[in-house]
């Protein structure tokens, strides 16, 4: 399914239409790389996060979550590495004035060659790319965009200035004074909330290592070239996991969190074969090891979900910038450490593409003497922004009482929907399209023995069951 921007383009299109996500403040012609959940969209994105937030805390007794502010004192992000180190190498084109990261250009480069099956040459661009990268040689990085006579998709000239850095992260004024002294950042990635609390919640939660912190909320990164809809979005949410182990095992929890990560995603319904393990050549130098999570995007394998091995780096660095212990005093062994960290790090906003990208289909429908079809969101039940559609066949005889009944039975458990207009073909293929999984008619029948007509999504087949089992129906598929 790699590079289908025929797909690609129609899911963008079906957000749109069915209320998943729009432009931020269209209305003013949208603001780049911004965008706001709708109506059906937030409820999809909800259920993605109480699904990762059960499974990460409920699930695992020794992983407790926070919610800690978006706001940070800023020698945070100097203790982290941020103020100096979060940037990318970037470079213009003179004469379209277009800022490009210098990975992407080359990157697509790469994919020119692979393309046209120049695989060698590929692997060799990439290799050359990657070592300029990790000793960050913004000449050399120059020279190798000039040798490869890489050119502005816009202007189509290859007049560069220099690579240059680029911080990546927003700032801002607190108060009404400006001046240095009061510039705090947005935070870029909601991991070092969670490092700054490590005591407050170890000592308070009275945890033993190993034990992990959660988190959900928003990050901020003014990134410069902001494409492929949500994938890269400058306001973002993160799902993050700090793991904190004892020093010497953190190879054995490595591997125990990439292997549990993968069976969440497994745990979606989505095939083993669209995602991909992808270990990181150019380690941090405190990074123990990293790798990504990368899932078949419409657009190729791209990065969901990070798994970092992060040494005992980030709490070292705040007890040095702070001046505060971050120790542990370990009973087992007796003994007093900074503990170690193995991190995962998924993007919520990536993760709502990626199920959306497996959900949407077009389904031909075609018989012999009629031409039909559908787009379905083949979404998990559990995921669905709706559970259960409740349909009167008509308007009148009584049937929109009942199915008001049945939505009343229904709604403290899941999430209902009641609709009447329209005739019943045309009702379904919208509640098709929202991924709803199970729709129930209401019709004459109803009056004289209390049965209904569920419909399945995925099959169309039908069905006619008693009221009263519609929600054993539907619990089962939910939880
Ligand atoms: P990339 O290489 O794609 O820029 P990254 O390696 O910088 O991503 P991390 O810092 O590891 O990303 O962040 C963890 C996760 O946060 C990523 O796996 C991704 O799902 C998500 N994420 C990062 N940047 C963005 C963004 N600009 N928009 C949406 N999600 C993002």
């Amino acid at each position: 399914m790699a590079n289908d921007n025929k797909r690609f383009q129609a899911i963008i299109s079906h957000c749109k239409e069915y209320g998943f996500i729009f432009p931020s403040s269209e209305i003013y012609d949208g603001l780049s790389a911004v965008y706001d959940y709708g109506q059906w969209g937030s409820e999809l994105k909800k259920n993605i996060k109480d699904y990762w937030w059960k499974s990460m805390t409920q699930l695992h007794e020794n992983i407790v979550g926070i919610d800690a502010a978006i706001f940070m004192h800023p020698t945070t992000w100097k203790a982290s590495g941020h103020v100096d180190g979060f940037s990318d190498p970037m470079i213009d084109n003179k004469d379209s004035k277009k800022r490009y990261r210098v990975d992407h250009l080359i990157e697509a480069r790469i994919a020119e060659l692979e393309n046209a099956n120049n695989m060698g040459e590929a692997a060799e661009l990439q290799e050359k790319m990657d070592a300029l990268l990790a000793a960050d040689d913004l000449v050399g990085l120059k020279q190798l965009i000039e040798d490869e006579d890489i050119t502005c998709g816009v202007s189509g000239t290859s007049n560069w200035t220099d690579v240059r850095q680029f911080n990546l992260m927003f700032s801002t004024q607190l108060g009404s004074v400006t001046g240095e002294a009061n510039e705090i950042y947005l935070r870029p990635e909601t991991a070092q909330g969670i490092f700054v609390n490590f005591l407050n919640v170890q000592k308070t939660g009275r945890m033993k290592i190993p034990f992990g912190i959660a988190q959900i909320g928003k990050a901020f990164r003014n990134e410069i070239v902001a494409r492929q809809f949500i994938f890269r979005m400058r306001e973002f949410e993160q799902m993050e996991m700090q793991f904190f182990v004892r020093p010497g095992t953190e190879d054995q929890w490595y591997e125990q969190w990439k292997n549990e990560r993968m069976q969440w995603h497994l745990s979606l319904g989505i095939p083993g074969s669209k995602y991909r393990f992808h270990d990181h050549v150019k380690l941090a130098f405190y990074a123990k090891a990293a790798c990504d999570i990368e899932y078949d995007f419409p657009f190729g394998f791209k990065e969901v979900e990070g798994i970092h091995s992060r040494t005992n780096h980030d709490l070292s660095r705040h007890q040095e910038y702070s001046k505060k212990k971050m120790q542990y005093f370990d009973p087992e062994i007796n003994q007093n450490y900074i503990p170690y960290v193995i991190e995962t790090s998924i993007g919520l906003d990536r993760t709502f593409l990626m199920v959306m990208s497996e959900a949407y289909w077009e389904e031909d429908l075609s018989t012999a003497d009629k031409q039909d079809s559908r787009v379905v969101l083949k979404l998990p039940p559990k995921l669905a922004p709706i559970k259960l559609a409740v349909l009167p066949l008509t308007k009148k005889d009584g049937l929109p009482e009942i199915a008001r009944q049945i939505m009343d039975a229904n709604k403290p458990h899941f999430r209902c929907f009641y609709e009447e207009k329209d005739a019943i073909g045309k009702r379904y293929r919208r509640m098709d399209a929202l991924g709803t999984p199970f729709c129930v008619t209401v019709d004459h029948q109803t009056k004289e023995d209390n049965t209904v007509t569920i419909r399945y999504r995925d099959s169309m087949q039908q069905e006619r069951v008693p009221i009263h089992s519609l929600k054993g129906i539907v619990d089962k598929q939910i939880s």
